[in-house]
């Protein structure tokens, strides 16, 4: 029988953390899920309470926790641009933060420890697709820096805390992803367009939606977290994961258009400042040292968000911040 873990997730209650925590107690490890519900509702986890292997914890990161565990995954943050410049100082409290509370954490208990770091430590790349040895172009006072430059730093720290206390790391790159348990008022480009084509509102593409994302499907995504914390020792990342499968955010919009049946029209909006005009994870090395590479299609992808989506009371989500275009 394989190894009982004790493991903590923060943001446990969010998106992917929600899936991780999934994933992890259905392994039997005994799971810690701690979130203060920033963007995140308890419907979330709802369905894990009553399992016996998993404990849900009211708790902010930049705020020291006392635990004794052997795995933490740091999820915790807010990841969509309204909601991470809604108080931009917290944001960054958060990551730089919850990193040094969480590595003291990692270096008193001696357990491996994840960080959810992501595809805008590369800012507005000028290199394509992006490889983990681009050291990005981020504008480091502009207003997503909050969240990149936060993200940057905290990558500093668990290298330093790596090199200078030996604490067992690992860093992944996460690039857009997307599925089930998105927020449905987060304002990422996915659920907003999902939403407004199910509640016959306009479709709202930022500037001319010639920009590029590559959308990864979240079961593709947890793979990867879990393979790269169980990976070998000397593979500590950085590590892109995410799906090469390059689109424009048009063409997103269209194919959420035809999935739907949406008779709604594409509306422009204007451009936010710093949005990058393209990404697509160069994912070599994911494939090489961890054996791993997406399997599910944009498409295929799309539909199971847009069942999500359906089957969810709309009305049931409060938006996390007032930022968001309903
Ligand atoms: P999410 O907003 O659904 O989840 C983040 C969770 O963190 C929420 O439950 C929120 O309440 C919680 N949180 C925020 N601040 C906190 C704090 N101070 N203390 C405790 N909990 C806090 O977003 P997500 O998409 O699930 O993202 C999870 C992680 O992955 C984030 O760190 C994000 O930066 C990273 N990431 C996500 C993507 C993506 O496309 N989904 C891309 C790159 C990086
Ligand atoms: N976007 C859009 N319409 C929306 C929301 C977002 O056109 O309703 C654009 C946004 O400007 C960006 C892309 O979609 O170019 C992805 O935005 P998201 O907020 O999902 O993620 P990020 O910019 O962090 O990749």
């Amino acid at each position: 029988m394989a190894t009982i873990k004790r493991i903590l997730v923060t943001g446990g209650a969010g998106f992917l953390g929600s899936h991780l925590c999934e994933r992890l107690v259905d392994q039997g490890h005994d799971l810690i899920c701690a979130d203060n519900f920033f963007t995140s509702q308890k419907s979330n986890v709802q369905h894990l309470l009553e399992r016996p292997n998993f404990e849900l914890l009211r708790h902010d990161v930049t705020h020291p926790l006392f635990l004794e565990v052997d795995e933490i995954y740091n999820l915790a943050c807010p990841a969509s641009p309204v909601h991470y410049q809604f108080n931009p100082i917290k944001t960054i409290k958060t990551s730089v933060l919850g990193a040094i509370n969480l590595l003291g954490m990692a270096k008193r208990t001696h357990s491996k420890i994840l960080q959810a770091s992501t595809s805008e430590v590369y800012g507005d790349p000028d290199v394509h697709p992006q490889p983990e040895s681009y050291r990005g172009s981020v504008n480091p006072i502009g207003l997503r820096a909050c969240y990149d430059e936060g993200k940057r730093c905290a990558e500093a720290l668990f290298f330093d805390y790596h090199r200078m206390n030996h604490v067992n790391v690992r860093v992944v790159r996460i690039f857009n992803t997307y599925g089930p348990r998105m927020h449905p008022y987060d304002g990422r480009v996915v659920s907003n367009l999902i939403v407004q084509s199910l509640t016959g509102q306009d479709l709202t593409i930022y500037g001319d939606g010639s920009q590029t994302r590559s959308f990864c499907y979240v079961d593709d995504l947890i793979e990867g977290f879990v393979r790269m914390m169980n990976g070998p020792d000397d593979f500590i990342g950085p590590v892109n994961i995410g799906n090469p499968d390059e689109f424009t955010i048009l063409q997103l919009a269209q194919l959420v258009l035809e999935l739907t049946g949406a008779k709604s029209k594409i509306v422009r909006q204007p451009l936010p400042s710093d949005d990058p005009t393209q990404r697509r994870p160069d994912i070599t090395l994911a494939k090489d040292r961890l054996g791993w590479e997406p399997t599910v299609a944009l498409r295929e992808g799309l539909g199971k968000t847009i069942e999500y989506f359906q089957s969810v009371d709309l009305g049931s989500f409060r938006n996390p911040t007032p930022n968001v275009i309903k």
